[in-house]
């Protein structure tokens, strides 16, 4: 087993997850039927435009890249030590998100909040991410509600794939898949307080920890898995990640097949159709990342929680170039994800 903790499987990772992302931006509210009376029977083949450009990212990869950022912050800054420190860093990017979402709130947050939690961060330098991509009402609703969400005192009952499809990073920061499965929901639990939404974000932050340990994905999901199932809350994920990889091979991969699972609007549908997507992809990013967007329901998340995955097993040169030079804002993702391997692993080997 050869450990994939190096920057090439970070960068592939993140920003396997952001061209998945990028992917599916276009054709997120658009039935299987309308994709295919757009771009033919094989359905979208390329980048196509949306937001007034082609490769932009949508508010999966800002969360997740916000997500980066707390995880970074929390190693960064002392006072972030511990348990508590890696959520309330977590809770504090996701209020810098929400600043960059919602204008009108800006003074409001700061008067709550201050400057430090609000403004702190690299990523608010960034005027390209104060711009509004179909942000989940779940993220939007718990994080003014100026309440943090936990796992005991739920913000909402929501088990949107809100906190799913921005969690690889925990899976990145983490070599431990148990801790990675811990932070995953708790830091999911910020947002989504049904159990199957932030188990689902756990056991795919679980995921990745395996997959760049080393593990091949039929071994990772099997021992994610295993530790969801010691969640007393997880039959419903355990059962979506069942059915997905129950129907590998049986049937040519379609989107009719994948309709089958879901729509992936909720937590649960969502990973089972990306673990689906990239275990019929194999080796090939763009067969898998293609894949999980061609469907009726929530494509860019599909697309981005399926790019991390394959990102994540395969490295970055397993990504075509062209789509990674046309992706929005691509040096920062880039660089967001050389700073989580910088302060997660090299200097522990150093
Ligand atoms: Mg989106």
């Amino acid at each position: 087993m050869t450990s994939k903790r190096t920057p090439e499987y970070y960068k592939g990772c993140v920003i396997g997850g952001a061209i998945g992302d990028a992917l599916g931006a276009p054709i997120e509210f658009m039935s299987i039927d309308q994709i295919r009376s757009e771009f033919g029977e094989m359905g979208l083949t390329d980048y196509s435009e949306a937001y007034g450009r082609n490769g932009a990212i949508t508010d999966d990869t800002q969360m997740a890249l916000f997500t980066a950022e707390g995880l970074i912050l929390s190693k960064v800054r002392q006072e972030y030590e511990g348990d508590k420190g890696v959520v309330s860093a977590g809770y504090h990017a996701l209020l810098r998100w929400l600043y960059t979402q919602e204008t009108t709130l800006q003074n409001n947050l700061i008067q709550n909040h201050g400057t430090c939690s609000i403004v702190d961060g690299v990523l608010t330098g960034y005027k390209e991410l104060f711009s509004l991509r179909a942000p989940g009402n779940s993220c939007l609703s718990s994080l003014k509600s100026g309440k943090t969400g936990t796992i005991g005192d739920p913000v909402n009952n929501s088990k949107g794939c809100g906190g799913v499809m921005r969690m690889a990073p925990a899976g990145l920061a983490f070599d431990d898949p148990e801790k990675a499965f811990h932070f995953g929901c708790k830091l999911a639990a910020l947002t989504h307080g049904h159990p199957t939404g932030y188990l689902a974000a756990g056991t795919f932050a679980a995921l990745i920890s395996l997959i760049v340990t080393g593990d091949p994905l039929t071994e990772a999901i099997q021992d994610a898995t295993l530790i969801l199932k010691a969640d007393k809350n997880h039959e419903e994920t355990l059962r979506a990640i069942g059915n997905a990889v129950d129907v590998v091979g049986k049937h040519p991969p379609e989107p009719e097949v994948i309709e089958a699972f879901g729509a992936g609007w909720i937590a649960e549908e969502a990973l089972g159709i990306s673990l689906y997507c990239s275990l019929v992809a194999v080796d090939d990013f763009k067969k898998g990342v293609l894949l999980s967007v061609n469907h009726s329901g929530d494509s860019d998340s599909t697309g981005s929680i399926t790019g991390n995955i394959l990102g994540a097993l395969y490295g970055i040169d397993i990504v075509p170039v062209r789509w990674r030079e046309d992706l929005e804002l691509n040096e920062l993702i880039e660089e967001t994800a050389g700073d989580l391997f910088d302060q997660f692993q090299s200097q522990e080997k150093n």
